[in-house]
């Protein structure tokens, strides 16, 4: 009997304007992408890795496991050398369980306090995971590398985007229009080596 082919993406993401941009880059896939609320009955994942990859593994496999299909999920951050890798799985709560983009950004500043521009490097990192309930899976990575600036810089973008300059380009990440970003970025990267990867992971189901 023919295996029956794999036609519908679940994204383990709750976040619309994540699921939206996610969509949209995905759209040309050979597959229906739908977003975490068309299953409701789906368990709310906790992040309890050490790791991006630890979080974005357990977050696709959870979801996959209990939605009966493929799923793909990312997980992300900020990983700053002077501060060995800080805040790297705790970007989102750096300042605190509810903090907001401006206190973890404080913080990380105050943190870095009297280190040089040259010493400030830093990188954002995505680590994708695309899971089948059969237990079949792959990743995907991408890397942006940059400084820390000494002030926050720019209006757009979110998270650490005001203080990530891209040292090619003298401006921030958040100075820079969404659509560099989105050729530049981290995210950018590990989902165009997942698009990349995914023709042949479906071949093997
Ligand atoms: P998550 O992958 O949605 O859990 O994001 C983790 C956190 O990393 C975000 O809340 C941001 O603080 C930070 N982060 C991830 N990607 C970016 C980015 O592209 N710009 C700025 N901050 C980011």
């Amino acid at each position: 009997m023919p295996k029956k082919k794999e036609k519908i993406l679940v994204l383990a993401t709750r976040n619309p304007g994540k699921l939206r941009e996610l969509k949209a880059l995905l759209q040309d896939l050979d597959l229906e992408v739908k977003g975490l609320e068309e299953f409701p009955e789906a368990p709310e994942v906790i992040e309890t890795g050490q790791t991006f990859f630890e979080n974005a593994f357990q977050k696709a496999r959870e979801i996959a496991l209990a939605t009966g299909h493929l799923a793909m999920a990312d997980d992300s951050g900020l990983e700053v050398d002077a501060l060995g890798g800080a805040p790297g799985v705790f970007s989102a709560r750096y300042a605190g369980p509810k903090a907001s983009d401006e206190e973890n950004i404080k913080k990380l500043l105050k943190e870095l306090e009297g280190v040089p521009l040259e010493r400030r490097t830093a990188r954002f990192r995505c680590v994708i995971v695309v899971y089948h309930p059969s237990g079949h899976w792959f990743k995907a990575e991408g890397t942006w590398e940059g400084l820390i600036t000494l002030e926050p810089r720019g209006e757009g973008g979110f998270g650490y985007d005001p203080v990530f300059l891209i040292p090619d380009l003298g401006k921030t990440a958040a100075e820079i229009p969404p659509e560099l970003k989105n050729q530049l970025s981290h995210r950018a990267k590990a989902l165009a080596e997942m698009k990349y990867k995914l023709p042949s992971f479906l071949e093997t189901l």
